[in-house]
């Protein structure tokens, strides 16, 4: 249920709320908005929630009105809060005005590599450098990822370049690990449902991006936001990584729709992945534009500088080249649609004469 503080309650009235909710042995989730203040509560026994909590702090000073929260999902509704989350990486806000743009290599497979490539996309205006160092593969017979070597050349990339990093976590355990070496900690497609890693990356209280599993409903996926946000960490993203569907022409079916229905249900910042939504380079482009134009507040997009080389993920990695030429494109339909791309549209006129992007060739 949600707690509406009246407009205008004094902070003793809101500290006292708070309190009482304490008392009755509930977590309350504080979000102050412009107006006014309100206070989330959930619990799993239905009875002490309404019968017993809401009856008590109906009446407290300050308080406007409580009420139930009708959706499954509580805290990453917008019921909850109806003004967007935006997420701070050290400086880098993700969720407002401005979109942010994620890019690099699939896995993290030298130094030489991950450090060119975060010079590459930076360069093009990304903000922040991915890179697997543990990675989820199909095949245990395939490239697994550097692990702890790999997330110490991240942190080399990320001191030479000023990017922050974002890099996955794929169990409990690694948390602390990845976190130290990370900006953001990435929960991918296959752990959407790991409850156990959400609560351990919940506590961590660093940013995350949750990716939607391959086969995950929206309501699912958003419950799989609730494990984070219940830990008490607002910094939670989400990413539209494409699901499976019957289509095998593409790896995944990159659900456009998930982007505007996420914003419609959720405050949680949006995050679009075209490389992995559908598995081809040339479809990246496009379906990066469809992103921003759909609404997203952000893309994650693989780049290599040699995919036809690359240990995972080649066929649907962009080169630097591709990327570079991508970008002012993206600034230019996130302009038709309200939003910004922080040091990109320099580049308008190094582009302007260039190919069109369906001409691209790798
Ligand atoms: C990745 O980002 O490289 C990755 C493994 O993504 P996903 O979890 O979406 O498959
Ligand atoms: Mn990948």
């Amino acid at each position: 249920m949600i707690i509406v503080m009246k407009y205008g309650a004094s902070q003793e009235q809101i500290d006292h709320v708070v309190e009482r909710v304490k008392e009755h042995g509930f977590t309350p989730h504080l979000s102050e908005g412009e107006q006014r203040a309100i206070i989330g509560v959930v619990g799993s026994d239905p009875d002490r929630l309404y019968n017993q909590l809401m009856g008590h702090v109906e009446t407290l000073g300050g308080v406007e009105q409580v009420v139930p929260i009708t959706k499954k999902y509580k805290l990453s509704s917008r019921e909850f809060q109806a003004a967007n989350t935006v997420v701070d990486v050290d400086g880098v806000k993700i969720g407002g005005e401005e979109l942010v743009v994620m890019a690099g290599p699939c896995s993290v497979e030298s130094e030489e590599m991950l450090i060119s490539t975060a010079k590459a996309v930076k360069a093009a205006g990304a903000k922040i450098l991915r890179g697997g160092a543990f990675k989820p593969r199909t095949s245990p017979y395939q490239f697994r990822g550097l692990g702890k070597e790999g997330l110490e050349m991240l942190a080399r990339a990320r001191a030479e370049t000023g990017l922050k990093v974002i890099t996955e976590v794929m169990t409990p355990g690694d948390v602390d690990l990845v976190a130290q070496y990370s900006d953001i900690l990435q929960i991918g497609a296959r752990n959407m449902q790991n409850y156990l890693l959400l609560e351990e990356v919940g506590k961590a209280g660093k940013p995350c991006l949750l990716k939607r599993g391959l086969s995950a409903t929206i309501e699912e996926w958003l419950l799989s936001a609730e494990y984070i946000l219940a830990t008490g960490n607002r910094q939670v993203m989400l990413c539209e990584r494409g699901i499976r569907t019957f289509e095998t022409y593409t790896r995944n079916t990159m659900d456009i729709s998930a982007i505007p229905v996420i914003k419609k249900l959720s405050h949680l910042p949006i995050i679009a992945d075209p490389s992995h939504g559908t598995g081809k380079w040339y479809l990246v482009p496009p379906l990066a534009l469809a992103s921003v134009a759909a609404g997203a507040d952000g893309l994650i997009i693989e780049v290599h500088p040699d995919p036809d080389k690359a240990l995972s993920d080649g066929p649907q990695s962009l080169n630097w080249e591709n990327f570079a030429r991508l970008m002012p494109q993206v600034s230019w339909i996130a302009a038709a649609v309200g939003r910004s791309v922080d040091d990109v549209h320099d580049q308008f006129e190094r582009y302007m004469e260039r190919a069109p992007i369906a001409s691209l060739t790798r």
